[in-house]
């Protein structure tokens, strides 16, 4: 036999973030032989190394330093500053711990890790560094990589998010570039830790991807905190000047400049597709992502992909997950149906916190339905003012009484009551049916029940 048996796979999955290690953990559950090809010296992808994981543990350093200096609203003396290497500790403890855990789960699991960097080869096989796998199925999730604008590379002070999360000191001021999930969860972390802020966002309005009165609310609570931010800003140029960094931008035809300590490039994040072979194997891209269809196969046979890397409508770890899981189900032969992307929630770990899920308000309408809007203020909600934090849940509906289209939160601890509305909204539950259940009090998650109370008629708190 020209492979040797140790190098025979049924699967090979190519990157061990989460679309990866979720495709080779629900192979292996269904006895599959799976390799895991990672280049990095540890598993766990953009999400546990560069991602998700460090920037929540930042985000929480974040929260308890803001929660410490507003102490007194809640009858506590107490002031706090950052203690940004002991923060940075506290991050790393918070990786290593859940690489530690993934590392562990891989092994129990028997999935091999291999080391190295992998290519495809024509036909469903891969080359590791000169050695060769073969495969019946190939798995391609090898991730994405943080944007710079045209002409910008990364310097002592001109970062992306992958430097922001060691880097050595905290900025005293910061300009941060894109007011998307990075831009928003940075330009917060950044004001609790004291920074003069700055957010450039070049379409209409910061949070574009979510509901209008969002963008509205979120912006309102930056400018309350003293975050600058400008829409509709279009960057110029970027120079280092002396000890600082300086940002020409044009908005509303007027040039502007601001000079900070570091300026936070947060423009989107790239396919990592280079030197994987992808012309050799036949398989297609779009637009640099790797093309699939709805079963995520791409244009080779017996090759398909997952996570940021495929031309997929969500770049989320939670996307990565649901896309790994299905591929694995897939190649084990089991019908598994497409991915409702519309379905799948999307959380924003700034303060206040942005979370939604469906259709906005605007997208409901441009689908041609008719739509009753309730439009809650958490003020409304005893828990919310304990905790002392406003902002809103917005719930669109059908007309008269129809489905939930889509639910749109910002506010304390939206990022955990999203997991509601998902529900709500998947299972296309209508306001008189989740007006009939009962929500504890007092708690957060009554803003989700009052919302349907009112759109069922009978609102309590609300007018
Ligand atoms: P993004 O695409 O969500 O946002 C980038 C923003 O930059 C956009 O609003 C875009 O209009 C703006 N932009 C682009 N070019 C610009 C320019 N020249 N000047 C000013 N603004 C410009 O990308 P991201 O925020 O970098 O995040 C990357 C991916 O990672 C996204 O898919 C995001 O959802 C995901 N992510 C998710 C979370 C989370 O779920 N909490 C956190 C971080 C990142």
């Amino acid at each position: 036999m020209a492979v040797r048996m140790a190098e025979a796979y049924d699967v090979v999955v190519i990157g061990s973030g989460t679309g990866g290690y979720s495709c080779a953990l629900r192979s292996a559950q269904l006895g599959k032989r799976v390799a895991l090809v990672e280049r990095d010296g540890r598993l766990g992808g953009t999400c546990l190394l560069r991602g998700c994981i460090p920037t929540k543990a930042l985000l929480r350093s974040a929260e308890v330093l803001d929660t410490v200096n507003r102490a007194e609203e809640w009858g506590v003396k107490a002031s706090g500053s950052p203690d940004w290497d002991a923060v940075k500790a506290f991050e790393e403890r918070m990786v290593d711990k859940l690489v530690t855990g993934l590392t562990s789960l891989i092994k129990a699991r028997k999935v091999d890790v291999v080391q190295g960097t992998a290519a495809l080869r024509s036909g469903a096989s891969v080359s590791v560094d000169g050695r060769d796998l073969s495969a019946t199925d190939v798995v391609v999730a090898t991730g994405s990589s943080p944007k710079l604008l045209p002409g910008v590379s990364v310097t002592e002070r001109i970062i992306t998010s992958d430097q922001a999360l060691t880097y050595p000191s905290i900025p005293s001021s910061a300009v941060v570039i894109g007011a998307g999930a990075v831009g928003l969860e940075f330009a917060s972390l950044y004001r609790s830790f004291g920074a003069d802020v700055t957010v450039l966002e070049a379409l209409p309005r910061i949070a574009p991807l979510e509901d209008e009165e969002i963008s509205k609310e979120i912006g309102r609570a930056f400018r309350k905190r003293g975050i600058q931010a400008f829409a509709g800003a279009h960057v110029q140029g970027i120079d280092e000047v002396g000890d600082a960094v300086r940002v020409v931008y044009d908005v509303g035809g007027e040039s502007k400049s601001v000079t900070a300590d570091v300026c936070l490039v947060a423009v989107g994040r790239g396919p990592v597709t280079e030197g994987l072979g992808v012309d050799q194997a036949g398989v297609e891209l779009d637009r640099g992502f790797v093309k699939v269809d709805g079963q995520l196969q791409t244009t080779a046979p017996h090759v398909w992909a997952v996570g940021d890397v495929a031309a997929t409508p969500l770049q989320l770890a939670h996307v990565a997950f649901t896309e790994g899981i299905a591929v694995a189900e897939r190649i084990a032969g089991i019908q598994v149906p497409e991915i409702d992307y519309t379905g799948i929630p999307r959380v924003t770990y700034c303060t206040p916190e942005v979370a939604s899920v469906g259709l906005t308000e605007a997208q409901a309408v441009e689908r041609g339905h008719e739509v009753d809007v309730e439009k809650l203020n958490f003020q409304a909600i005893g828990k919310a003012n304990i905790v002392g934090e406003g902002g809103i849940v917005k719930v669109v509906a059908g007309k008269a009484g129809g489905p939930v289209l889509g639910v749109h939160m910002v506010g304390p601890h939206v990022t955990d009551l999203i997991a509601e509305a998902m529900l709500i909204t998947n299972w296309e539950a209508v306001p008189a049916e989740v007006a009939a259940l009962i929500h504890p009090h007092p708690t957060l998650s009554e803003a989700i029940g009052e919302a349907h109370l009112a759109l069922a008629g009978k609102p309590l708190h609300t007018a």
